[in-house]
């Protein structure tokens, strides 16, 4: 049985979406196959990004919204939903930003009927607020009472609006305590300089996962000093487009000195728990459904199964 391989980073957007930012995202759109995935007006097409999906070994990919007009992109959590109708390869995702949202409990509960949601992403440097701002905790109580991952930006941006203190990892201390059954994933794992932060919340709390999108893969044993230690903890991210190459992060993750069940654990092993993944459901080497499998969402939302194609 082979682990299924699933990116839990994946910025789905037409080229209108990344509006300011398109220039960045653009520096890496000859490597990143970014233009494989859009049509001759820059839209981004379903099929398109299945194919780069299938093409890269990815079976699973969570496709990430986001409102942040003003320091990064704009692109509605709907169209993220709708896209996904598309393939089950794809998971939506949300981004809820607080200060647009009251009910934000409310609002996860309904995109998990509605939607079949599958994770919920926060930007704190991003929209400029504390994660663990007790406006948040009714979105972290339905998380956690629904078993769905709540993945939180961490760390460094190079964004100019961007401001670097909402990241600090050690705001997500107080969620972890406070939420002792929330699945909570460090995006970035601390970036730059709160690496050693964000391990230790690793180390500490059961529900405290370390999430890799933006950094080298082969970089992991130099900055976490005990990576070996903790490779179960570890998910596997890409942040695609804004980065070179996706099959080049995964091979990066084979090729590091761990055993390949820790490395499967990375790039998708850990990330199918979280998610609500059946193991079994995963695509075959040869792009072919192995079995049929109906691996329920731990939310009850729309079966994982198996990839259409
Ligand atoms: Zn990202």
């Amino acid at each position: 049985m082979k682990t299924p391989v699933i990116d839990v980073h994946l910025h789905a957007s037409s080229i209108s979406g990344w509006g300011r930012q398109w220039p960045f995202v653009e520096s890496f759109a000859a490597t990143s196959g970014f233009y494989e995935t859009v049509d001759a007006n820059g839209v981004m097409k379903p099929e398109l990004v299945e194919a780069l999906l299938r093409r890269c070994g990815i079976d699973y990919a969570l496709l990430l919204p986001e409102l942040s007009p003003l320091t990064t992109y704009y692109v509605e959590n709907e169209w993220v939903f709708e896209f996904c109708k598309h393939s089950t390869r794809f998971l939506p995702c949300a981004n809820i930003n607080p200060h647009l949202e009251h009910d934000l409990g409310g609002l996860v509960r309904r995109y998990i009927a509605e939607h079949g949601l599958r994770a919920i992403k926060l930007a704190p440097t991003y929209q400029h607020f504390y994660p663990n701002d007790s406006r948040l905790y009714p979105l972290y109580a339905v998380a956690e009472e629904c078993g769905l991952p709540v993945h939180i930006h961490t760390g460094t941006s190079i964004f100019r609006q961007a401001k670097i203190k909402y990241g600090y990892p050690l705001l997500l201390d107080d969620i972890a305590v406070d939420f002792p059954r929330l699945k909570l994933v460090a995006v970035h794992s601390g970036r730059r300089f709160w690496y050693d932060e964000a391990f230790f919340l690793g180390e500490q709390h059961e529900n405290v996962y370390l999430e890799i999108a933006g950094l080298p893969p082969k970089k992991l044993p130099e900055y976490f000093p005990k990576f070996k230690t903790l490779t179960h903890k570890f998910i596997f991210g890409s942040d695609w487009p804004a980065m070179p190459s996706l099959e080049g992060n995964i091979a990066q993750v084979r090729a590091l000195p761990i055993p390949p069940e820790d490395q499967d654990a990375i790039l998708g092993g850990t990330a199918a728990r979280l998610l609500g993944i059946g193991t079994e459901t995963f695509t075959d080497q040869d792009e072919r459904p192995r079995r049929q499998s109906h691996g329920e969402s731990a939310v009850g939302g729309r079966s994982a199964g198996t990839t259409s194609s």
